[in-house]
């Protein structure tokens, strides 16, 4: 038979590189930053165009290329920065594979530009698809710019499995974060869209943690720093009390590398271990330094994970630098047994006032207004705030309209209980072979403070009281946003939140359906937003708290063809205020809660698919006792 192998042809084999290296627009980011530091640039400008998919443009000052260098660089395997295997060990540099880019060059429109110090003029070469189009001797400043255009042009499934503009520009925000957050002592400039978002001044590790992370970050920081024979830990913590509901901003930095490490992650948490209330994470800006000699950053293409010889030393020294940080600031709690608490006033109630009592007025009513009121917002165990005013805003169908229908106008509460309907749903109509019965069905009862139990006419009921109102709220946030009414709350004071640039930019999206729910927003800000109005069931003091979890649901969003934002708001808002397990319940609020439920459209479930309620028939309970 005849010799089939054959060798791959070089386009080829670059496109498949390509796949490795390459992901998404950021992946290019990440690359061609790390070229222009390894060049010695001081100042680095990244242009962005539609999150990356029209345009990636970086422009450096730093050592340039000369005529023949521009062309080589984009052969696979070309490379400066190595010249045998031992310089493996010995790195100081970010690239050294060589492959970055020929492979973006195969899969993209690459326009080059670039001039060495001392040279009169530069050269600029374009290439498409791996093929030079053409080269030319250009005027252009000391230093590269790379363009890359048309990302996966010639991969229409790659281009296709591009995640939207907003998650895209996220992954290359995130990126950049990664870059410019260990090399302070560079000039970094993003443009976004033709905006300048980000312009970082040279400075100190700080100081660029604050830039990048806005200003009320310094007070939150607390510094490490530990020098020891085989490790060098400098860069900062935060606070316990600061700590996110996301695991956003922890980043691990080994000898200027951004790394991902589950078991150092582990390392600090276990330092924070009691300091932490439960479901949040310490923040964390670390900066290792070690012996070249002792890692093996190869192991990944796009290099974020390393290997090291030594990782339960480094674990220990990690973890106790953190300790020993958060003590030193006396942020670990002093022992006091003399204390007797039941004599500490609660903060809330230090400051509070009395209150006088105030008449309800429905200040929402309009006399020269048919009766469309809006719709209740849910407040099943809230209690009703005394200031309170509509707005509403047209509708526009799409497919959470799906929610809307029952009860669009106005609902009095006890309507809303009377009117139970079970035939939607198959399980429960089962269950509940009698609507009547529902409501006669008066004994209910908590048992530690987390499950509700009900009887129902073939058995008993077991409610679980969280997820059950994560069901209930979810539904009715969502309804609220879909038919855009929602009654909103005033507040006395404008209340001023601090974020980050980046997480400004998904409030941003997020802020029309925030504003159905019953937000008002009175300024967006670079690092702040001003709310002047909350929904009714919202407290003001758990605003904050919210909107950072929604924040940290967005990030960490699952790849889902079905995201819509008005459901992932619906999902975090529900998540954030379903009472609590734990939480006591009054019998009226109890058989509330069921009530409810039982109104939902798929009470069987919370939004994320966990069961709400299990029954057991009496037969069941009849054979346990055989
Ligand atoms: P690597 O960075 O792994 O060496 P790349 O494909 O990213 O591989 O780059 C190939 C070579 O092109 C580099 O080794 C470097 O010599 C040169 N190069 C790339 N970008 C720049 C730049 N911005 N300034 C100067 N030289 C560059
Ligand atoms: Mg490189």
């Amino acid at each position: 038979m005849a010799d089939i192998i054959q060798l791959l042809p070089d386009h080829v084999a670059n496109q498949i590189a390509a796949g490795e290296v390459v992901q998404r627009p950021a992946s290019v980011v990440k690359e061609l930053l790390e070229n222009a530091i390894d060049a010695g640039a001081t100042t680095i400008k990244l242009i962005i165009k539609d999150a990356g998919k029209t345009l990636i443009q970086v422009i450096d000052d730093g050592k340039g290329m000369s005529v023949t260098d521009a062309r080589l660089c984009f052969e696979r395997h070309a490379t400066s920065k190595i010249k045998s295997a031992d310089d493996l060990f010995q790195l100081n540099t970010k690239g050294f594979r060589g492959e970055a880019l020929a492979s973006i060059a195969a899969i993209a429109h690459i326009e080059l530009k670039t001039k060495q110090a001392g040279d009169d003029v530069g050269t600029a070469i374009v290439i498409e698809g791996g093929s030079v189009t053409s080269q030319e001797v250009v005027v252009t400043p000391q230093g590269t710019s790379v363009s890359v255009k048309n990302l996966f042009f010639n991969i229409p499934a790659r281009r296709n499995f591009l995640k939207s503009n907003a998650v895209e520009l996220r992954h290359i925000i995130d990126e950049f974060h990664r870059v410019a957050l260990v090399h302070s002592d560079i000039n970094f400039v993003l443009y976004n869209n033709g905006s300048e978002t980000f312009n970082l001044p040279v400075s100190n590790y700080r100081q660029r943690i604050v830039n990048i992370f806005g200003t009320k970050t310094n007070e939150k920081l607390v510094p490490v720093d530990e020098d020891t024979e085989v490790l060098k830990i400098s860069g900062f913590v935060g606070k316990p009390e600061f700590a996110k509901k996301t695991r956003g901003e922890q980043y691990f930095f080994v000898n200027n590398r951004f790394i991902k490490s589950a078991y150092l992650n582990h390392a600090i948490a276990s330092a924070f271990d009691g300091l932490l209330k439960s479901g949040t994470h310490a923040s964390y800006f670390l900066y290792l330094t070690v012996d070249p000699q002792t890692i093996d950053i190869n192991i990944h293409p796009t290099k974020t994970e390393i290997k090291f010889d030594d990782e339960h030393t480094l674990y220990a020294l990690l973890r106790s630098a953190v300790k020993h940080s958060l003590g030193q600031f006396n942020i670990a709690p002093v022992l006091d047994f003399e204390r007797d608490a039941s004599l500490d006033t609660p903060y809330n109630f230090e400051r509070k006032q009395t209150n006088s009592p105030t008449i309800e007025v429905d200040r929402s009513f309009n006399p020269f207004v048919a009766d469309d009121r809006p719709v209740k917002a849910p407040s099943p165990v809230s209690t009703s705030p005394s200031k309170s005013y509509s707005y509403k805003k047209e509708s526009t169908s799409n497919w959470e309209s799906l929610y809307v229908g029952l009860e669009s106008k106005s609902n009095n509460e006890s309507q809303e209980f009377s009117e139970v309907h079970f035939e939607s749903d198959q399980t429960t109509a089962s269950i509940f072979n009698d609507e009547k019965e529902v409501e006669q069905t008066h004994t209910t009862y908590q048992l530690h403070n987390k499950y509700i139990v009900s009887t129902i006419k073939s058995g008993m009921l077991l409610i679980d009281q969280h997820r059950a109102h994560q069901r209930i709220l979810y539904e009715d946030f969502l309804k609220n946003m879909t038919i855009k009414e929602a009654i909103s709350q005033q507040l006395l004071f404008p209340l001023e939140l601090h974020f980050s640039v980046k997480e400004i930019e998904i409030l941003k999206q997020l802020k029309e359906d925030l504003e159905h729910t019953g937000f008002v927003f009175s300024s967006v800000l670079n690092e702040s937003v001003e709310i002047t109005g909350v929904p009714v069931s919202v407290p003001e003091s758990e605003v904050s708290i919210i909107l950072e979890q929604l924040i940290s649901d967005v990030e960490n969003e699952v790849p889902d063809a079905h995201f819509s934002a008005t459901d992932l708001l619906a999902k975090s808002m529900a998540k954030s205020l379903a009472i609590k397990t734990g939480q006591s319940l009054k019998k009226d609020e109890q058989e509330h809660l069921v009530n409810k439920l039982f109104a939902c459209k798929e009470p069987n479930v919370t939004p994320t698919n966990k069961t709400t309620f299990i029954t057991m028939s009496v037969d069941e309970l009849d054979k346990k006792f055989i």
